[in-house]
């Protein structure tokens, strides 16, 4: 039913580490974490409050820059690239969805999506059409139109997830994407996360509820800025089965 895991590394990291300068003294946020993920892999990482998983996370978005070690993301070496291209990078190879969803209020849902091509430069009428394109995969078409607050928190997700699709990411980071929502919201979430993964999306997802993490493929545990566990779920839970 899923389509084999392409071999070549999306994700390496070694040894890669940060620190955060805080007055006389400094922290550790991550302590030299290595690990790679490749295409189509689902991942979960998990920790307790303060373990590291932003600093990683913000690692591997290309949104801060590490103390030390090294990240190649789809074979580039990300680590001593200028502003300019890290944002083109991050425009290009990266879709972000968050708790908080992080639209717009007052543009529509159309026009949220079509964010990330805006920037990117894309023309009007294609930004329409692969706007529409992805609102209708996440089961959205018929709510272009409506501002962020004349929808659902799930369906705010759900626009939010469009617009990480529209530039078609190598990969996709969600931090605590099921934060906001109640059970039954996130357990639909969690199916279409799924559907996107079968259908060769790279995920990787901050969560720290072990029920969203049984959705994976693979479960991170990060604890005091290390990484202490990294285990496969040879059967992971199928949300469309429980909704
Ligand atoms: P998590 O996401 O797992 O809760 P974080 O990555 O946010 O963990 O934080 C890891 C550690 O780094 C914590 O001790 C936190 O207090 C510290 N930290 C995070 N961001 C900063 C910052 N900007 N300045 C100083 N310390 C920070």
């Amino acid at each position: 039913m899923h389509p084999p895991s392409d071999p070549r590394p999306l994700i390496e990291v070694e040894d890669l580490a940060r620190d955060y300068p805080l007055g006389e003294v400094v922290v550790p946020a991550l302590r030299g974490v290595s690990l790679a993920i490749r295409r189509g892999e689902f991942v979960a990482i998990m920790g307790p409050s303060g373990s590291g998983k932003s600093t990683f996370m913000n690692l591997l978005g290309c949104l801060d820059r590490p103390t030390a070690g090294r990240y190649r993301l789809d074979g580039e070496d990300v680590t001593g690239l200028d502003p300019d291209r890290l944002a083109a990078l991050r425009n290009q190879t990266l879709g972000f969805v968050f708790q908080s969803f992080n639209l717009l209020p007052r543009a529509s849902a159309q026009e949220n999506v079509e964010l990330p091509l805006l920037y990117a430069g894309v023309k009007a009428a294609e930004r329409q059409r692969r706007a529409l394109e992805q609102l209708d995969r996440v089961g959205l078409a018929d709510k272009a139109g409506n501002l962020p607050a004349q929808l659902s928190g799930g369906q705010q997700q759900r626009v939010a997830i469009a617009r990480a699709l529209v530039n078609t990411p190598a990969l996709i980071l969600a931090d605590e994407p099921t934060g906001a929502l109640d059970t039954r919201t996130s357990l639909e979430l969690m199916a279409l996360f799924q559907a996107l993964n079968a259908a060769g999306i790279t995920l990787v997802l901050v969560t720290h509820e072990h029920d969203i993490a049984a959705f994976a493929r693979r479960v991170l545990g990060f604890r005091d800025g290390r990484l202490v566990e990294d285990r496969p779920l040879a059967a992971p839970r199928r949300a469309a089965e429980l909704l």
